[in-house]
């Protein structure tokens, strides 16, 4: 295993040596270390797992399966298995189809499942992990960044070659592919090629004061997509701001540019591109005026759900869910406004944007308008292009505002009152499915003398390094929060007690062995964690009652461990 600098990074390599890469670094290599320590018994678990399936097939386990084999796909590519990756994504796109047929249709597909298996076995056990040092910064920071083919690519547009390069190694250690570009010819042509990647222009050059926002205009105006451009600037001023606004700028940093807020605006940019698809409810008496506005959508590839009967408005709204519903100002029975009413008065619909489809001379009086509260409307006929564009602008603001209102400003991770609402829900949907739920609180041991000793920056990082392990180890199905100041919820579906345990405490074993660094003194933490499930538990109150009586129970015998609440 070469990850160490004398015996496999070349020297030289790391321009960067700051003491948070050197605790990084030891990060990386604890993390590399046990995934190809775990990496046999993945393989046999995998291997078990068809041998089970054939002898009695079942879906749940097929999905177990795929789950497994899709973490060899990302993890292998993370953790320098390319080789073991692709094979493990051949294998994967094999049960994707099983998946979705429910049941093996032949002999041979069976047979060229095995020898997918067979490969990956030896694929595991031959290989020396490729560690080279651009993975080791990548690997880590970005097992958690969306997985957008190639979204991970940043131009830095700057003339300053140094600053350029120190932005770009910055962007690089958080798991971002940098290109870096001194002159404004160069980076055009290529961003016509990658069109893709996302832009971080310098304003101002040597031979233009505004050259960074005049390329941009000119480069929007060429793509067939906006590109995504985030200015930097020494100028605060609203002449530049408003330049870079019209070139297509999403964002504006002046300088000196913190880079926290940097990666967080580039962390949000690149989760935006994986969104699910807008989902518009319509709601009209007509119904060819809904066919025409479904059509349209569709075709924008949004979720559309048309709706002829105004009354039958509250079993459809939490059914589907909408991001934005689209409403007929006139129809029988009631008008929009009313019905736009009785929406606010739902729980959680009191955000989502309506927008009522009006004629001309529908609002021409004062107290029409005003009746309106914060919603608006657009006239018909509406020009197809016109409601796309109205629709995803509304939809966008809608979610990101949302976005905000329910993450954690420091992790990334769902806010207190974000995570009690989905405990709420997850709860009540196993309820209903009769599937098993685990709920783990976690909580930093002696949190406040890390504090004391290096400092509350130093306590912050500690606290972004957890949340992130918990993102990175637990399934993308769990959810994970931040329940306050050092203390995590984790809710884990189809999962008992006693698997949960087992998963939370190969964390707390990880966690623990981190290192941690403040001005060259290392440092380690670790956390104890209650946990409690729904069979044991079966109502919000009692289960996060119950992992709270756990936590206490494993801080009173010693910390630095995980206690289960089975009840009396
Ligand atoms: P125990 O093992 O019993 O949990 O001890 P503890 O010191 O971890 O618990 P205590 O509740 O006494 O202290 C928690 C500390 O966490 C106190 C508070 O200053 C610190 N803290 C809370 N939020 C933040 C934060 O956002 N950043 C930093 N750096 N510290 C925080
Ligand atoms: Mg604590
Ligand atoms: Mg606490």
């Amino acid at each position: 295993m070469s990850l160490d600098r004398d015996d496999g990074i070349e020297p030289g390599t790391f321009i960067m040596d700051t003491s948070e890469h050197k605790e990084f670094r030891e990060r990386m290599r604890l993390v590399l270390a046990s995934f190809t320590q775990e990496l046999p018994e993945r393989i046999s678990e995998i291997e078990a797992l068809w041998e089970r399936l054939q002898i009695d097939w079942d879906n749940k386990a097929l999905q177990e399966l795929h789950r497994s084999v899709h973490n060899l796909v990302s993890n292998g590519r993370t953790f320098g298995y390319p080789e073991l990756s692709s094979q493990a994504r051949a294998l994967e796109r094999i049960l994707k189809s099983l998946l979705r047929e429910a049941c093996l249709t032949d002999i041979a597909q069976a047979d060229s499942i095995w020898q997918q298996i067979l490969e990956l076995k030896r694929l595991s056990a031959e290989k020396e992990p490729v560690v080279t040092s651009d993975m080791a910064v990548v690997a880590d920071e970005n097992a958690f960044l969306p997985d957008a083919d190639g979204s991970n690519l940043i131009f830095v547009v700057e003339d300053d070659a140094e600053a350029a390069q120190e932005l770009a190694l910055q962007l690089r250690y958080y798991g971002y592919e940098v290109e870096v570009f001194n002159h404004l010819d160069k980076f055009r042509s290529a961003i016509l090629h990658k069109p893709n990647a996302i832009i971080l222009m310098d304003v101002e050059f040597p031979e233009d004061t505004l050259g960074g926002i005049h390329v941009m205009e000119a480069i929007q105006r060429e793509l067939p997509c906006p590109a995504r451009v985030i200015f930097i600037s020494v100028h605060d001023d609203m002449a530049f701001r408003l330049g870079a606004v019209r070139a297509g700028g999403v964002a504006y940093f002046t300088k000196p540019i913190n880079s926290t807020e940097l990666i967080d605006q580039l962390d949000l940019i690149t989760a935006s591109q994986i969104q699910e698809p807008f989902r518009v409810l319509i709601v009209d008496d007509s119904p060819t005026v809904l066919a025409y506005h479904t059509a349209i959508l569709e075709q924008a590839e949004m979720i559309v759900k048309a709706l002829p009967e105004p009354m039958r408005l509250l079993e459809v709204l939490s059914d589907f869910n909408p991001d934005i519903i689209l409403m007929d100002l006139y129809m029988p029975e009631c008008n929009g406004t009313e019905l736009a009413r009785v929406i606010r008065q739902m729980d959680g619909f009191l955000s989502t944007p309506i927008v009522y489809l009006s004629t001309e001379n529908d609002f021409n009086t004062q107290p029409e308008a005003k009746s309106l509260s914060g919603d608006d409307f657009l006239v018909k006929p509406i020009d197809p292009a016109h409601l796309i564009a109205a629709i995803t602008a509304r939809v966008s603001r809608a979610r990101s505002l949302r976005s905000l209102m329910i993450h954690d400003g420091l992790t990334g991770l769902l806010n207190h009152t974000a995570i009690k609402e989905e405990l709420a829900r997850e709860v009540g949907r196993s309820t209903r499915l009769n599937t098993p739920l685990s709920f783990a609180m976690v909580d930093i041991d002696f949190f406040k003398k890390v504090n004391d000793t290096y400092g509350h920056a130093a306590g912050d990082r500690v606290l972004k390094s957890l949340a992130r392990l918990l993102k990175q180890r637990l399934r993308d199905t769990d959810i994970v929060g931040r329940y306050g100041g050092e203390e995590f919820a984790v809710i884990m579906n189809d999962t008992d007690a006693s698997s949960a345990a087992k998963v939370i405490d190969e964390i707390r074993n990880v966690f623990s062995r981190l290192i941690h660094l403040s001005h060259d003194e290392e440092f380690s933490v670790n956390f104890s964690c209650g946990l409690a499930d729904l069979a044991h538990f079966p109502d919000v109150a009692s289960l996060s009652e119950a992992a709270d009586k756990a936590l206490y129970q494993a801080k009173q015998r010693g910390r630095n461990k995980v206690v289960v609440n089975v009840g009396d």
